[in-house]
Formats: structure tokens, sequence, C-alpha cells
């Protein structure tokens, strides 16, 4: 769940990036946000994973208030989440594998939980073939896929994806949102932050 109750962001340089957002998105919905080069998206991303905080306004993600989160429970609010971005992202020195069994190892699962998991998450997203790859040998639209397979392994209650499809042609493009739609349909609330309006109407 997201909520932003009179959401203002102004930086130190003066400039307004939010003016008063108010918006509701609830556990199962899946979500744009929608706006052109400047219109404050990347600040709103920053808002919902704390790297910034509001000017004023109220800022609720997953049942943080995230005016109120001490420093020290940032890691634990972050892992109700999962995020991918334009640019994956990746690790490009270890494996498909690695590169999953990363966010796992981050919150302890054992070995043996990270063998079962992490194999069935990269089946999720089509690329259970290729886990021994390095990120470098493959393709955008694949490179997306692994990034996902990151983001969900840890079943985060709600995806924030941040111009996911803006590397990728338009095949790939919409493979991608095939999946985030099945990702939505499994459970995980998903929000998709992005300048192309056509991602909503396809
Ligand atoms: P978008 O992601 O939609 O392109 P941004 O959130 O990056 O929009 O930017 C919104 C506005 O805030 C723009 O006018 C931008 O120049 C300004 N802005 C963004 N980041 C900063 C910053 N760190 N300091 C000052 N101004 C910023």
């Amino acid at each position: 769940m997201v909520e932003l109750k009179n959401v203002s962001v102004t930086y130190s340089s003066g400039v307004d990036a939010l003016n008063n957002v108010s918006l509701k998105i609830n556990d199962g919905d899946f979500a744009f946000v929608v706006g052109s080069s400047g219109a404050g998206k990347s600040t709103m991303i920053k808002l919902l994973l704390k790297e910034i905080d509001a000017t004023s306004g109220v800022v609720t993600v997953n049942g943080y208030n995230l005016n109120k989160l001490k420093k020290r429970k940032i890691p634990e609010f972050r892992r109700t989440l999962g995020f991918v971005f334009q640019d994956f992202r990746l690790l490009k020195d270890r494996s498909v594998y690695e590169n999953v069994a990363f966010a796992q190892r981050i919150v302890e699962k054992s070995e043996r939980e990270i063998r079962r998991n992490v194999p069935s998450m990269l089946a999720m997203v089509g690329l259970a073939g290729k886990y021994k790859a390095s990120p470098k040998q493959l393709a955008g639209g694949e490179q997306q896929r692994v990034a996902l397979a990151r983001a969900l392994v840890n079943q985060p209650k709600l995806l924030l994806a941040d111009e996911p499809t803006g590397n990728l042609d338009p095949y790939n493009t919409s493979e991608i949102m095939r999946l985030l739609e099945k990702v939505n349909e499994n459970g995980t609330t998903v929000v998709v932050v992005t300048h192309n309006d056509k991602l909503v109407n396809d």
C-alpha cells in the first residue's frame, strides 16, 4: 500500500519537484504513475524508497509512516519492496544465478532455500536455462528479467518499477509488461513509473 497525503518536495535549490500530491495505491493494485520529463517521477521514487524525505505531507508505504521511520528501521522497511530500474543494475561480474541469489544472501536465507528459490524465480521469468550466463551475454530484455527475478525473490509486497522498459524494444517491452501483469496476478502490488503513456493503454 502506498499513500501520499498532501506531499510536497522542495529541493534546497528552491525547485518544487512535487507540489501537494495526494494518492493512494491499494494492496493488489497495478498502478501507473505517468508524467513527462521533470514532472517529479524520480523524486516520487526516491520518496517511496526513503532516499529523500517529504518537505511537507505524509508518506505511508506498506504500513510504514516514512516521515517517522527511524534510520535503523530503513533496511527492514526496504525489504518489503522490490525495485527495478531502467538500466537493470545487475552485477556484471556475477552469473545470472548469483545476481538473484545475492538478494537472498542479504536477508540471510540458507543455501538450501537459495537453491530452491532462485531456480524457481528464474523459471518464472523464463530464464531457467540461462542461470550460468553472465549478464553481459544477455540481451536487454533478458537482463531486465533477471532484475525482475532478483526484485521478487524475497517476495516483496510491493514492486516499484522505474521506467522498466525504457531501454527495451517494443517486443521486449510487451514481454516485460506481461510479466509484470503476471506478478500482479500473483498478489504483488505493482507500481510502474514512466513517461510513456503508451504503456498504460497497450
Ligand atoms: P522526472 O523524474 O519526472 O523527470 P525529477 O523528479 O527528476 O522529474 O525532477 C523534478 C524537478 O525537480 C525538476 O525540475 C528537476 O530539475 C528538479 N530536481 C530533481 N532532482 C533535484 C535535486 N537533487 N536538486 C534540485 N532539483 C532537483
